[in-house]
């Protein structure tokens, strides 16, 4: 049975629900329990000048007076049962006060990229409806939440409810109130943002040469995805790739870019160029099971060799070889695609970790060969990595190459490839395509 709210005439609705929340009002200021819910009251926050060093979380119903105006009083305490049994699913075991259309509760979720998430996941729940009594009652709630944890909780009550009234204003799931409130917003419209990004053009995939010292050819490319917001301007991977991980956007990003990646790759070798191509797997892919099936896919439908693919992988973890990374690495191998080992030297990578990782090519962080020139260390660090990568038959990448000079003392300390602006700065395919024609013009001529 599904009663539309809409069937009781609207004035009727609204005197109703006035009254009833004007007599809970009272009764809460009165006690610190809620009569309607028999929930904690909202009110017994406002009375505590306790500190907390969790994230506040307001609630509110949308449609709460003409829900509880239009139904039988137990009603009340049943739908709330309800919601909180909800909030729970996922933030467990919280206590839940609540007021009126509010229910307000002290988060167990730590980080607030993950609250959202959970309420993004209770919104959908709550969507579908919820059964009270046989009957089903349409809700949408918007959220406020506030983390500034050194401030009373009689204040940041007030702070999390306001914020839950700016986001039913401003139409969004959650608002944040806090001092970080700019970049949480941004963060989470950064994202929202993000799925049309992609379908509309403004994310796309920019080339950076990588240039053979023995043969002094571009024998290769690395994707790096770029993401041109029309108001924003650039944004950069460093910024968006972190978000798109926490909120398991990253696959489809990393599907995007290793189709453009291996469809230029086709569009190379027609061209005569035989490169391979690099493209970024953040560590959590590697732990996504369907990673190898995604990429065997788009080489097919392509019809580009695996082993011109090269994943260049972080994972800087301590990889012990029963582990399912490990594992994942193993299959991506057998496969036939190649692995680097990106920003070598800046975790905690091994000689041991470089001799059983199945990785064909290392590729030395940026931060040691911008400074080899002027600090000896990390010349001798430079040095090491080559040598050591050389004696177990790994090819050695130098990136973040910006001058002749750091590309010569490459060339002497036997690097096999450099990466880097001195070559080209990363390009859009077309400008990419001109670069490697003029330097063939160049070398043929
Ligand atoms: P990375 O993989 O270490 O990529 C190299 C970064 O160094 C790129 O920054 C590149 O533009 C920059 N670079 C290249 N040559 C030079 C140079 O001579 N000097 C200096 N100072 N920098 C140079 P970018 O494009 O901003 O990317 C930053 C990071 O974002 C990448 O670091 C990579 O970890 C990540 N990223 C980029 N594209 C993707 C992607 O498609 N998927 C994933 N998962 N991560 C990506
Ligand atoms: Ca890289
Ligand atoms: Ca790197």
């Amino acid at each position: 049975m599904s009663i539309q709210i809409e069937v009781v005439p609207a004035f009727c609705v609204a005197l109703v629900a006035v009254i009833r929340m004007r007599t809970l009002d009272r009764v809460e200021e009165a006690g610190e329990t809620n009569t309607g819910s028999g929930l904690p009251s909202v009110q017994a926050l406002r009375n505590s000048t306790d500190l907390s060093a969790r994230i506040l979380v307001a609630l509110k119903i949308r449609n709460y007076g003409g829900i509880i105006g239009s139904f039988a009083e137990h009603v009340e305490a049943q739908l709330a049962k309800e919601i909180v049994r909800r909030i729970r699913i996922s933030d467990e075991s919280v206590l839940i006060y609540h007021e009126g259309g509010m229910f307000v509760w002290l988060s167990s979720i730590r980080s607030s990229f993950d609250l959202f998430e959970n309420l993004e996941g209770l919104h959908r729940i709550v969507q579908n409806g919820i059964q009270v009594g046989g009957i089903d009652i349409d809700l949408s709630f918007n959220c406020g939440i506030d983390s500034e944890f050194d401030r009373a909780l009689s204040s940041r009550v007030a702070s999390a409810m306001q914020a839950a009234e700016e986001a039913v204003r401003s139409d969004e799931l959650v608002c944040q109130h806090d001092g970080r409130k700019q970049e949480a917003q941004w963060e989470i419209s950064l994202l929202t943002s993000l799925d049309r990004a992609i379908d509309n053009g403004e994310v796309w995939v920019a080339y950076q040469p990588k240039l053979d010292l023995r043969s002094n050819r571009i024998t290769g490319a690395e994707a790096l995805v770029r993401w041109t917001h029309p108001d924003r301007g650039p944004i950069g991977p460093d910024k968006f790739i972190r978000i798109a991980e926490e909120f398991h956007r990253i696959e489809r990003i990393t599907r995007f870019v290793i189709n453009d990646a291996v469809r230029v790759a086709v569009e190379l070798e027609r061209s005569g160029y035989e490169m391979t191509m690099s493209v970024n797997i953040s560590a959590q892919l590697l732990r996504n099971a369907g990673l190898p099936g995604m990429i065997s896919e788009i080489l097919a439908v392509h019809g580009l060799s695996p082993n011109r693919l090269i994943l260049e992988i972080t994972e800087t973890d301590r990889l012990d070889r029963s582990s399912r990374t490990f594992q994942m690495l193993q299959r991506l191998v057998q496969s036939g695609l190649r692995l680097s080992i990106d920003d070598f030297g800046t975790g905690n990578a091994t000689i041991d970790y470089l001799r059983y990782l199945p990785a064909s090519e290392v590729k030395i962080d940026k931060t040691f060969v911008s400074s080899m020139e002027g600090s000896k260390e990390d010349l001798l660090l430079v040095q090491s990595i080559i040598e050591m990568a050389h004696s177990l038959d790994r090819v050695v990448v130098a990136e973040g190459v910006e001058t002749a000079q750091a590309l010569e003392l490459l060339e002497n300390l036997g690097c096999d490839l450099v990466q880097g602006y001195h070559v080209s700065r990363p390009v859009p395919f077309r400008d990419f395509l001109s670069f490697v024609s003029g330097r063939r013009a160049r070398l043929i001529g």
